[in-house]
Order: C-alpha cells, then structure tokens, then sequence
C-alpha cells in the first residue's frame, strides 16, 4: 500500500502531505537546486504513520531546503534507524538521459533499469533539455525500483512512466492543462524609454513592441511620448494549473494618454478578416494609410524642410525626415506598397522605394541590409520588414532617411495624414461593439482583484 504515489497529481508535481507542512511548495525547493544541485525529498511511510510528519534530508549540501529545515530535524541519508521508508518520492533537475539515469543509479535503481527508463522518458518528452522529474520508488529496503517517474520541459511537455505487472513500463504523455487568464497593467512613464517603464510596470515584455506599433500612426514616441505620459493595456495570457505562463501573451485594450491627446483601442478581428486589427471606442481603425515612423525606438535628428548646410552655409532642402537607431533596426513598409526599387543609389545608399497607389511613394535610404528576399515586384504589407537601418551612401552615421511623396511632390512625414482610417459599419460594427464591451468588462474584473 502506498497511497504517496496513488494520490500523486503530475500536473501540480506536489503531493498532498508535503503541502501540508506549510513549508514552500517542493516545485519552489527544486527549482532553486538549479545548477546540478538536487534536491532530495524523502518522504517515509512509516514515518509518516509514527510521527504524522515527513523529513527530509539533503546528501549534496545544497541549502536550498533551508526554509523547510528549520521547522523539521535532519535525518541522514544512510540512517538505518529507525527502518528506512519502504518507498519515497525524489525531486530532481537533471538534462538528458545520462545524467537522469545516472540520478536514479544514484538512487539504488539497478544501471539497466535506470538507463531504460532514462531513454524511454526523454524520447517521449523528445528534447535534450532541462527537465524536472519527480520519481516514485518502490522496495527502498531491499530492491530498489522505479514505481513511476514524471518528466517535464519547462515548456510544460511532460511524459509519465507508470511500472506494470510485467515489470515494464505504460508511458503517458501529459500536457497541464492552461487556461485563459486576463491580465492589466496601468502605469506612467518615469524612465527615458517607454520599454523601461512598461516593463517596470508589469507589461511583459514581448508585448511592448506591439504597443508601440499600435500607437505610431497617432504617436511619435519620440517627440510626443515622454515622461509623465500615462499608459494601459490588458492582455490575455495561458497559464497552466501550476501557474507557468506558456504561449504568447495576447493583447487586448491599449490605452496612451498625453498631456495633448489621449487614444484608447480595442483589439478586434473583424467578420472575414483573419488577423486582429485595431478600432478605438467608435469602431474606427488605428491604421492610417502611411506610418509617420517606420522604425522602432528612433530619435529624429533631421527633420523636412530647408536647412543651412552647417559648413557651406548654403540652404538645401531636406526632403524627407532623419530618424537614428542602431544598425540592424528593421524599417517596416509604412503601408501596403508594391516594391520597385531595392538597390545601391550612390549618395542614398542602400534604397527601397515603395508604390501605395494613388499616387503615393516611399522612400528608405542608406539600409545597411534589404529584407531577405524583397525583390521589385514584390507585394508587402503595412508593418513588413523591408531592411534594416544602416549607414550606407552619404551618410555620417546609422540613420534611416525617410521620405513620401504624394502625386510627385515631396512631403513632410511627421505632418503627413490621411483621413482613410478603416471604420467599421453595419454588423460588423455591432459584432464589435459586443466585444468592445467585453474586453472592458474583463479589464474591470481584472482591475477589481
Ligand atoms: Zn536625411
């Protein structure tokens, strides 16, 4: 009889006593072991009968039991007095199948057992990687042996070795089941960069290069967004019943706010649409047919217009908008364009120009790398990588040089709009103001914990 090993939950990697003892949950115990260090949970049966407690000892010296020590005696690995537990559970990190089999060897399972045992769990779980393994032993006095053992990736993979009759071993494959959790930040801006406030805040931080991008047709976040702005979103995330976020986080809300405006949009995946677009409150989109800033986290060091040539002292006319960033930077197509020219052009280095229809053209100079595989001709859509920001043809130092032009005249891209912000209408617009309302209902429960 073993109830230890019969009550065990894989998915929570906790069994029921050790819990109890309102020490930190024995996941939390392995987890500071990382490093080669193990942590060792011996759980005896007997003991548990005599004294209702369970003791635990740690043979390789890592004190990353110590909160739990305090509160029960140390009893030594080898102790044979009072008779060791017929069975016990072990907690261990361990990558690969030798050093797994080399821990259970560890643990008096016999080499052949615990090398098959080790080879069958990591080709199941399929990766080389770091996993933790919760073993069951059976027989500790005499014959010790694997009685189930439960592998899992920190990406949440996990294979369950159950011993048969026959001495052999059933495999299940587990998956935690993750369920949907709606999460929200609000904050203001405090430090030199949003992405350093937002992170600060709690955004988690695959989420920030989104936000921005939502806001570039309405925000430079260089000249407009600076400290005292006030920022939120909400975002929904998967996070298992031992409470690992998996998956990428999904924003849902974003609202900016400065001193001169403020913008709240809604995420929405319009009726036969397939990706999710941005409305604010009225069902209008946040896309505008060109962005004013087709980098991230730019500086404009040279804005449109004529300028006094700082040696010659002669005025020439900047034609488009200067905005640095560090080589690599991608440069995103400011809207849905067909290619048609992507090559060296003396002074302004490596150039894309972009047709938008209508009339309307764009121009990306001095990249230091296209995009793979842009070609003239090409299709690309608002957002698309198209190069990266470079310092190639005239140019002092890593800079994106920026133009539009409308109808063959240059334009100035900070002050450049359209009016041809996508509304949405009829159903559509009644399906998303459902949502709409949703998503703001979510936010406040949220909100309200
Ligand atoms: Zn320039």
């Amino acid at each position: 009889m073993n109830h230890e090993s019969t009550s065990f939950n894989p998915k929570t990697w906790v069994s029921p006593e050790p819990l109890d003892t309102g020490s930190e949950a024995p996941a939390g115990q392995a987890e500071t072991g990382k490093g080669g260090k193990t942590v060792w949970l011996g759980v005896g049966l007997a003991l548990l009968i005599v004294l209702g407690a369970l003791y635990l000892f740690w043979p390789t010296g890592t004190d990353a039991g110590e909160a739990v020590s305090a509160a029960i005696p140390d009893v030594p690995a080898e102790s044979t007095e009072p008779a060791p537990p017929a069975t016990a559970t072990r907690i261990i990190q361990v990558q690969g199948m030798n050093e797994l089999g080399a821990s259970l060897q560890t643990m008096n399972v016999p080499l052949g057992d615990a090398y098959v045992i080790a080879e069958e769990a990591v080709a199941a779980l399929g990766a080389d990687a770091p996993m933790l393994v919760k073993v069951e032993l059976g027989d500790t006095q005499t014959e010790p042996f694997v009685q189930s053992l439960v592998a899992e990736l920190d990406n949440g993979t996990a294979v369950r070795l159950v011993r048969n009759a026959e001495g052999n071993y059933d495999r299940e494959n587990l998956l935690e089941t993750a369920t949907t959790k709606v999460r929200s930040v609000e904050g203001t801006i405090e430090h030199n960069t949003f992405y350093v406030s937002a992170v600060a805040a709690g955004m988690p931080d695959s989420l920030v290069s989104e936000f921005t991008k939502i806001f570039s047709f309405d925000y430079n976040f260089q000249t407009e967004v600076g400290i005292g702005a006030d920022f939120s979103a909400t975002w929904e995330e998967q996070v298992t019943e031992s409470g690992r976020i998996v998956g990428i986080p999904k924003l849902l809300t974003v609202t900016l706010e400065t001193p001169s405006k403020s913008r709240t949009y809604y995420s929405f995946v319009p009726p036969d649409e397939r990706e999710t677009q941005w409305f604010n409150a009225q069902g209008t989109g946040n896309v505008r047919s060109l962005m004013q800033t087709p980098v991230d986290g730019a500086r404009i060091t040279s804005k449109f217009g004529y300028r006094t040539h700082p040696i010659s002292k002669v005025q020439k006319k900047h034609r488009g908008v200067d905005f640095a960033a560090p080589t690599g930077t991608p440069i995103y197509a400011s809207g849905d364009a067909t290619v048609t020219f992507r090559a060296m052009a003396g002074g302004a280095g490596n150039l894309v120009k972009l047709d938008h229809g209508e009339g309307m053209e764009t121009k990306y100079m001095h990249l230091n790398q296209f995009a793979a595989g842009l070609t003239v001709g090409q299709p690309v859509r608002q957002g698309d990588i198209i190069g990266y920001v470079g310092t190639t043809g005239g140019s002092t130092g890593p800079h994106l040089h920026y133009e539009i032009w409308i109808d063959g005249v240059d334009t100035d891209p900070l002050t450049f709009e359209t009016s041809e912000q996508k509304s949405l209408s009829g159903d559509a617009l009644a399906m998303f103001r459902a949502h709409r309302d949703n998503l703001v209902s979510a936010g406040e429960a949220m909100a309200a914990r």
